[in-house]
């Protein structure tokens, strides 16, 4: 079986290329045609030996992934599923604003930790990612958007797509790892988050090994609440999470955590519970992404006014807490915040359950971003 190169970081390629008796520097080279010229047959690859090119084309290939269907929002957000080749796909998200465009990408197909309120979660859990398949998102949205004008469509990647990235650690690190290196995608530490749930014992080892902008999904101020909310609280309590946290951001004073909370409706949105998120965040450089419950099927949750939105972010900034409202992004084509679902083979059964979402007849909610700082 031949390896796919495309997932694999600079320090991997070069260990390859010295196995084959190669300089280092062709792995910068590999790297720049992969990533940077989406070149994937090694016969084109002009630099290298015309030996060398036979002998990776023998034992290597550069596989990417393939879209099934692309749908594009009424607000330029674009969704993409892409297949894998088991069978399974994932969805990819583009999101692009007046001064830059953000991509969503996932790290597993489903979710094991069963948060109540999303979608990915009610899927079950299926697999981990690779990396070859996590980079290829990036690789494939790159293709997609790019044109002659714009070279760098994508400025931000977010690791908020489906799938919990610390319980696929290694994976995720090396797709990490290739969004920062100059001869890949060359992104800049701060314009790479990934968001978790709150797994403790992960904030830390990311710390160390490729520390990028974190973002929690902390949901609720206090541990009887988020421990029914996000079940893996239960396991890591806010105490330690917060540590963790805290010990994340003294890795660059310019840093802040990002905080994500889910407006529900009657669950986590008073004045109550804005006033404890407010104390829980005193000493932490922080920043509050207050994110609009999005509708899924079959699960009771509402969505609360805008008027009860606002109240809780008024809480936090008069505490002096950095609020941010997300603004509801791709609704009207299932790509929002906790819509994910990716098309599921479920092991189980061996049959192919189509996720895909129906389409919905929702008009899309148009509510203002309201940034404050
Ligand atoms: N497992 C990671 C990565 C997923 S990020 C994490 O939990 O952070 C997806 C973000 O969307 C999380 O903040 C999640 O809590 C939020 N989310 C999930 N379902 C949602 C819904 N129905 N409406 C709005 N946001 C949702």
């Amino acid at each position: 079986m031949k390896v796919n190169l495309i997932g694999y970081p600079r320090p991997a390629l070069v260990e390859f290329f010295a196995e084959l008796d190669e300089p280092s520097f062709r792995a910068d080279q590999l790297l720049k045609w992969i990533h940077q010229r989406a070149v994937t047959d090694f016969d084109a690859m002009t630099d290298l030996s015309k030996p060398l090119r036979r002998k990776l084309a023998q034992i290597a290939e550069i596989q990417g992934l393939a879209s099934t269907t692309e749908k594009i929002s009424t607000d330029g957000t674009r969704k993409w599923l892409l297949s894998l080749p088991d069978g399974n796909s994932v969805e990819t998200v583009f999101i692009p604003e007046d001064n830059r465009g953000t991509l969503c990408i996932s790290s597993q197909v489903g979710c094991s930790l069963n948060c109540t309120f999303c979608a990915t979660g009610r899927q079950g859990f299926n697999r981990n990612l690779s990396s070859a398949e996590i980079i290829a998102q990036l690789w494939f949205a790159q293709r997609q958007l790019e044109t002659e004008n714009n070279r760098r469509p994508i400025t931000n990647v977010v690791m908020m797509g489906m799938g919990e990235p610390l319980l696929n650690y290694e994976p995720v690190i090396r797709a990490l790892k290739l969004m920062l290196e100059d001869c890949a995608y060359g992104f800049s530490r701060r314009r790479v988050t990934l968001s978790t749930a709150g797994v403790v014992p992960g904030i830390n080892r990311l710390l160390n090994d490729c520390p990028v902008s974190l973002a929690v999904s902390l949901h609720a101020p206090n541990d009887e609440l988020r421990s029914e909310l996000v079940p893996l609280n239960r396991k890591y309590r806010i105490a330690e999470l917060m540590e963790a946290c805290r010990r994340y951001a003294d890795y660059d004073r310019r840093w802040r955590v990002t905080f994500e909370y889910i407006m529900l409706k009657d669950v986590n949105d008073s004045v109550l519970h804005a006033k404890a998120l407010a104390r829980l965040l005193t000493e932490m450089p922080a920043k509050v992404n207050l994110i609009p419950y999005n509708k899924v099927e079959g699960l009771h949750y509402e969505r609360p006014t805008a008027k009860v939105i606002d109240r809780f972010r008024d809480v936090l900034l008069a505490q002096r807490i950095m609020t941010i409202t997300r603004k509801t992004r791709g609704h009207d084509v299932d790509a929002a915040c906790g819509q994910l679902k990716g098309q599921f083979v479920d092991r189980t059964k061996r049959s192919v359950r189509l996720a895909t979402s129906d389409s919905r007849s929702h008009a899309l909610l148009t509510q203002a971003p309201i940034a404050a700082s």
